[in-house]
């Protein structure tokens, strides 16, 4: 499979650094969320996550039509739609950011920014206090964090070496040498799996889940502390077979711990944002009493289940 190389690992694209952070490891944490990631989930609340390089996310709400984006971009890449409206062409974009700075109604963004491990850590580090008191830490996110293997690594030796916790939430798509190097460096992992089935995860996903699971059962055997963490989502995932075999498969690990991410819609007009379709289409929200009753099942294999 092919692994991003990130240089020298002392600078890397984040796209968002989150304080005060309560849903993704325990007490209050930093979520460090990295851009680039080997899969294409239809359902991706963070689109912009998944391109390694810096994106153009443009708010057309936000938009007065002052056309001075137009005047500036020098690459032909803002223009004139039939209707008189802005339109991006994104395959002449080079994001820049030019037309964001000309933009005074904020309807412009670049999702990407290069940092470097000590601008991170020094993030990171404003919030000790929170994490002393409350058993927090830091989380790194994506994207896929793996993705950057190089600048995650020294993100995770300067956060540690600080004394913070260290999460990893991770889609487990990343070569076992790779994730068995991070991992030293991690004290909880956040691992998502999101299909049972190779070929069905392949097609939501873009890649089967066969090196996936195979890394859950190498990060249990070496004695890390897991949570799996399931998207859960109404006719793509959550069928009885699918949830038994999720059962199965987690408990026949041994692992105490699963937390149930219903689906929502939030991330939808990020789509729009960046110029790219939504793939999965109309899929309703969950009804409290369906994610309960997912719920119940899985507690059946003796799981602690949690919604997040
Ligand atoms: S980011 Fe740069 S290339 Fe893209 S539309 Fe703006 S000015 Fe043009
Ligand atoms: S500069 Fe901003 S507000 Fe003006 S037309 Fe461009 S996107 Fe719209």
């Amino acid at each position: 499979m092919e692994q991003v190389s990130d240089q020298d690992g002392k600078s890397g694209w984040v796209f968002n650094i989150q304080r005060y952070s309560i849903q993704d490891g325990p007490g209050i944490r930093t979520t460090v969320f990295l851009k680039g990631c080997p899969l294409t989930c239809h359902w991706c609340s963070n689109p912009e996550s998944q391109a390694l390089h810096p994106e153009l996310l443009y708010f057309d709400t936000q938009c007065t039509g002052c056309r001075k984006c137009l005047e500036v971009c020098l690459n032909g890449a803002t223009l004139l739609g039939s209707d008189g409206e802005i339109v991006i062409d994104r395959k002449l974009c080079k994001a820049c950011g030019v037309c964001v700075d000309a933009c005074l109604s904020d309807a412009r963004i670049i999702s990407g920014e290069l940092r470097t491990v000590d601008d991170v850590v020094s993030v990171v580090e404003k919030d000790s206090l929170f994490y002393r008191n409350s058993n927090g830490g830091v989380t790194f996110s994506g994207g896929e964090p793996t993705y950057q293997p190089a600048f995650l690594l020294e993100l995770l030796k300067g956060c540690q070496g600080k004394g913070f916790h260290t999460c990893l939430d991770t889609c487990g798509y990343t070569q076992w040498s790779v994730l068995e190097e991070i991992l030293e460096y991690v004290d909880l992992v956040l691992f998502d799996l999101k299909h049972m089935d190779p070929e069905r995860h392949k097609k939501l996903t873009g890649v089967d889940n066969r090196l996936i699971l195979d890394n859950v059962e190498q990060i249990v055997g070496m004695g890390k502390k897991i949570i799996i963490r399931v998207p859960l989502l109404p006719g793509v995932n959550d069928s009885a077979g699918n949830i038994n075999a999720l059962g199965n498969f987690t408990s026949n690990l041994s692992i105490k711990r699963l937390d149930l991410l219903p689906y929502h819609r939030l991330g939808v007009k990020k789509y729009e944002r960046l110029g790219v379709d939504y793939k999965l289409g109309e899929v309703p929200s969950f009804k409290k009493e369906e994610v309960e009753s997912v719920k119940k099942i899985l507690a059946g294999f003796g799981l602690e289940v949690e919604i997040v």
